[in-house]
């Protein structure tokens, strides 16, 4: 029969006369539809038997009350409940007219209102009081799960498994033993086995998160649109964890909506206990896509705040800098007046020219050398992790301070250990902790009035980590500072943003380390910070 007559025959069908009335008496499971309030529109004969009630006795009348069902506040719970989901399954005692109570399964769905007209709700229900305690138990278990899976705020997915399995099989049966490098050799196994895992079943999330339509739109179809090229190595994850035969896997990684806008997701997979096996696999998706947006905004701000200390530091160091850049170009100058005297000699002295010539070359490299560290602590530009020598970065740091320590006729004594690995973490970061920790030193030496000034520079190797620590003779840390030195705003300066040690906090962490603050021996305040000797990239 051709499509069209086809869907006639079905119109014309349903639109016999009595015939919904004729189904609902024939069925042996209760049907009742009522509308939102709770007032009966449908009562069929099985539900008269049921409950010993008429369908004259209750069309119209207020089910819950008539039945006695639950209390209203739970209730009114399960209606919001049930209206927000459009389903709801579950267990409720009722009471049969001739007083008896009844344990009964009951199954609602709201049904969708046509044009104008209020939204009415089907249940369906059985008898359950005289099933054993066990198979009470194990229906409980299937209802407490299937609202679960349906009311939580995640994404869950019931995933057939199976052909999976049979081709990780056949891969063990072919002797491979190495499934990691398999797969990695092999993408299109990966590619094969996602376009062969079948969706059983989704909740509302998933529908609204991947931006289904429907859950028919994504029940039997496979999940290859969900999975970006790039999170692929994520799925071969969880084939090697099921390979492993781990209870499941937990990983953060980027999936695809139906119409192929990204988003940052934590996919979560659980097998079933004995999974290998037969049974659906759980899946979880939860959206980050909030949480990464608001970490990358803290990031870049750190990175903002960390530039304006750089630029403040700068300032402070103006005198510094200024003397700095002006000694190569004074000496380039002295040295061309002496070039020049020379050549204008009668018999010019080309030898002693030469020479000069080669000093000038030295000194202006030297000032562009400063300059360049000048422009590179200026900069605005993102973190930059290289293999550094941790004595090499402590002495370039000291490079923007001498002018001002011997200004204040600081004593700088360093003692740097010999032979230390080197560190992979950002030049300019660490130049700015030392250079920071130098000028409170300072600062704090020079506001005490001590006594000959100094401060100990130490770099050393323990345990695992490069200790970088930082000693002046000043007055120490009050113990009631001790607590809040590294939060942001805390300042003794009547100038000071207190935004130096938090900032010096920031860069450490962000390295894999830490940095405290303690009181040395002498009296003086000790700083220390401690990096991994494999440091993370940074990211500040
Ligand atoms: P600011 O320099 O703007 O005050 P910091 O965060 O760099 O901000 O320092 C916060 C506070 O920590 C200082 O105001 C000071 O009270 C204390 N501090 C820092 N370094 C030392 C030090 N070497 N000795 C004693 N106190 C210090």
């Amino acid at each position: 029969m051709p499509e069209a007559n086809k869907s006639q025959a079905t119109e014309a069908w349903r639109g016999s006369p009595g015939l919904l009335e004729e189904l609902l008496e024939g069925v042996s499971e209760s049907v009742i539809v009522r509308d939102v309030s709770g007032k009966v529109l449908l009562w069929n004969k099985a539900s008269e038997a049921l409950y010993g009630y008429s369908r004259e006795a209750m069309v119209g009348r207020d089910l819950h009350e008539h039945l006695g069902s639950h209390h209203p506040t739970m209730r009114a719970s399960l209606e919001r409940h049930l209206l927000e989901q459009g389903h709801w399954e579950g267990e409720l005692k009722r009471t049969t007219a001739s007083g008896e109570i009844r344990r009964i399964e009951v199954r609602w769905k709201v049904q969708p209102a046509p044009d104008g007209k209020p939204v009415s709700i089907v249940e369906y229900g059985r008898d359950i009081t005289r099933l054993s305690d066990i198979e009470l138990e194990s229906r409980l278990q299937a209802h407490r799960y299937r609202n679960l899976f349906q009311a939580m705020a995640a994404s869950f997915w019931e995933l057939d498994f199976s052909v999976v399995r049979g081709m990780l099989a056949e891969l063990a049966q072919q002797g491979v033993e190495d499934f990691r490098g398999y797969f990695e050799s092999h993408p299109e196994f990966i590619d094969a086995a996602i376009d062969v895992t079948r969706v059983v079943d989704v909740n509302d999330k998933t529908v609204s998160l991947f931006g289904a339509k429907s859950r028919e739109e994504l029940v039997g179809g496979t999940v290859a649109a969900f999975w970006p090229r790039e999170s692929r190595v994520v799925y071969a994850e969880s084939l090697l964890a099921a390979v492993r035969r781990l209870p499941g896997l937990s990983r953060e990684t980027r999936l695809s909506t139906l119409d192929g806008k990204l988003f940052e997701a934590l996919f979560t997979v659980c097998w079933p206990p004995g999974h290998h096996g037969r049974g659906p696999v759980l899946v979880g998706v939860i959206d980050f896509s909030a949480r990464v947006a608001a970490e990358r905004e803290v990031r870049a701000l750190q990175s903002e705040f960390a530039h304006a200390s750089r630029l403040s530091v700068l300032g402070e160091l103006t005198a510094s800098i200024a003397h700095e850049v002006n000694q190569p170009l004074a000496a380039i100058a002295t040295n061309g007046a002496a070039g020049l005297r020379w050549l204008s000699r009668p018999v010019p002295d080309l030898d002693e020219v030469r020479a000069i010539h080669a000093n000038m070359v030295s000194d202006a490299k030297r000032a562009a050398d400063i300059i360049a560290r000048i422009r590179s602590m200026a900069s605005n530009r993102g973190s930059e992790a290289r293999r550094l020598s941790p004595n090499q970065v402590v002495e370039e740091a000291v490079q923007f301070l001498r002018h001002e320590l011997s200004a204040h006729d600081v004593d700088l004594r360093f003692e740097l250990g010999e032979g230390l690995p080197d560190i992979e973490a950002d030049r300019v970061q660490l130049q700015q902790i030392i250079v920071n920790l130098a000028l409170n030193a300072m600062q704090e030496m020079t506001r005490a009035g001590c006594p000959g000034p100094t401060i100990h520079l130490r770099t050393f190797a323990r345990e695992g980590e490069l200790r970088f620590e930082l000693e002046d003779s000043g007055p120490g840390i009050p113990v009631e500072h001790h607590e809040r030195l590294f939060q942001s705003f805390f300042t003794t300066k009547a100038n000071g943003l207190g935004m130096g040690l938090a900032i010096c906090r920031n860069i450490v962490e962000a390295h894999g380390g830490r940095i405290w603050a303690e009181n040395a021996a002498s009296g003086g305040a000790r700083f220390c910070f401690a990096l991994p000797l494999e440091t993370p990239a940074a990211s500040p």
